[in-house]
């Protein structure tokens, strides 16, 4: 070998030159929220009325949209209806009627901003901001009782980290369950300031293998605050902590971030140099319609991530407007098979801000997994679903039977707050309407179901410790 072929074949894969060299270029992020509503070009064409229902929307739930998104990801020849249209920018069904009305009344008016703020405030908490008990039930709390602020460990193996500088996103979604973190009320945010609580919580709670860090989104923050949490997971002391998982929209909304940014190598670097030390990388990918797949962009991102050792899996919720039919949730789990993603989870939409406009009842999102699944080959059913995340645990609708003359949904929990739950069937009356666990009741005239004492014991103490 010359000496040449031999400094090439050294060279790091993601340093391989790319046939489209050109998306390696720094991209300016270019940013827009509510504020900025009339600044967006493509919006110019649309009735005023339409715009200003966009902009009632935004002074209540979060809005904020990159130029990527805008240009590449949007088809504006098909707006209202176009699917990235729906995820990013607000509708008027995203509010109930008198909620629209209220705040569409004091924008008319031009009441003044203290009146404003409050009608906002008082509409955000009418929106269930803070869904399966979070905030009480998960937080863990250090030996003298003190809660450990941007920590969540609901399920033995995985403890849930929000870095503070990662609790944005580079757009936000419109049906985002954890709204409430970025309408700038610092109540309802559950974020981390350091990174020492975390490490004294790994290393105190050696049964935890998985790490994830969340959100907002962790690709927000630069590389050497990442490098900050993740590369002490190198040391011995944290061997137990197998895999580290960051869940991440960026390969969506700015998958520059892993190309032309400043600290995109950095970023290599840093995700191989936990691959070489013998971590399982994950980047939990949060993907809803497979239009974010197909630009450039975002398949030179996919291929420079994995080509790091780390690993994609996709996951999402499923949602009325956006992706409630089976032909694009099997094209999009075929592509992502194709360029090397894990398809995960397939979620029910929680019971939170915008949950009416977006929700669809389990017996059809049931019936949309089922006849996406049969569309694909094995490969892609590796997405479980459609589970709800729900403060017990997380429950998948396994099917719908007819068992001793009952029709009955089959359900399981994926993961439960107690490990012993997981994986035993249990039995739901058939509802066609129900969307959410609390909606269902057990079947075969049971009148709890089998988890429900424990689980109440479990809330009991926890919600004890939190007052
Ligand atoms: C989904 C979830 C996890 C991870 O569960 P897996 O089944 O291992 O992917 C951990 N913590 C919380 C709170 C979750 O919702
Ligand atoms: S990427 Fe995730 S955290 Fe960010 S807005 Fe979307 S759903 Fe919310």
């Amino acid at each position: 070998m010359n000496a040449q072929v031999k400094a090439k074949a050294l060279k790091p894969l993601w340093r391989i030159e790319n046939a489209a060299q050109a998306v390696f270029d720094p991209v300016p992020f270019k940013v827009y929220t509510q504020r900025d509503l009339e600044r967006i070009p493509q919006l110019e064409n649309l009735p005023a009325e339409q715009r200003f229902e966009m902009k009632v929307v935004a002074s209540v739930l979060p809005f904020r949209v990159n130029q990527y998104v805008i240009d590449e990801l949007i088809d504006w020849s098909n707006i209202p209806a176009d699917p990235i249209f729906q995820l990013t920018f607000p509708q008027r069904g995203m509010l109930a009627p008198e909620h629209f009305e209220r705040i569409a009344t004091l924008l008319r008016e031009g009441a003044d901003k203290v009146e404003l703020e409050q009608a906002v405030s008082e509409v955000r908490m009418e929106l269930n901001p803070h869904p399966a008990d979070q905030m009480e039930m998960n937080m863990p709390r250090d030996e003298d009782g003190a809660r450990l602020d941007g920590i969540q460990h609901k399920y033995r193996e995985t403890v849930l980290f929000f870095p503070s500088q990662g609790q944005t996103c580079h757009s936000y979604c419109t049906f985002c369950f954890r709204w409430a973190q970025f309408v700038g009320d610092k109540e309802l945010r559950i974020a981390s300031s350091e990174a020492g609580a975390l490490h004294e919580h790994l290393r105190r709670n050696t049964d935890v293998t998985d790490v994830l860090f969340t959100g907002g989104d962790p690709m927000v923050m630069k590389t050497r605050h990442l490098r900050d949490y993740l590369e002490p997971l190198l040391q011995p002391e944290f061997d137990h902590v197998q895999t580290i998982r960051i869940g991440s929209k960026a390969l969506t909304f700015w998958p520059h971030r892993f190309l032309g940014a400043e600290d995109a190598d950095d970023l290599m670097q840093l995700l191989t140099q936990l691959v070489e030390a013998g971590k399982h990388v994950a980047l939990m990918a949060h993907y809803n319609h497979w239009k974010e797949l197909d630009t450039e962009a975002a398949q030179a991102a996919i291929r420079r991530v994995r080509s790091t050792g780390a690993v994609i899996r996709a996951q999402g919720p499923l949602l009325a407007h956006i992706n409630d039919d089976p032909a694009v949730w099997a094209k999009m789990w075929k592509l992502q098979v194709k360029l090397g993603i894990v398809p995960y989870y397939m979620f029910a939409e929680r019971d939170t801000g915008a949950r009416a406009y977006f929700e669809v009842p389990l017996a059809r999102a049931w019936e949309i997994y089922r006849e996406a699944m049969q569309q694909v080959s094995g490969l892609a059913r590796t997405a479980r679903g459609p589970s709800m995340s729900a403060s017990p645990g997380k429950v998948e609708i396994q099917g719908v039977a007819e068992i001793a003359g009952e029709k009955v949904f089959v359900l399981r929990f994926i993961q439960g707050r107690n490990p012993d739950w997981v994986q035993r069937p249990f039995f739901a009356k058939y509802d066609e309407q129900a969307t959410w666990l609390h909606h269902l009741k057990p079947a075969f005239g049971e009148q709890k179901w089998f988890w429900e004492d424990e689980y109440e014991t479990l809330r009991d103490d926890k919600l004890a410790l939190a007052d």
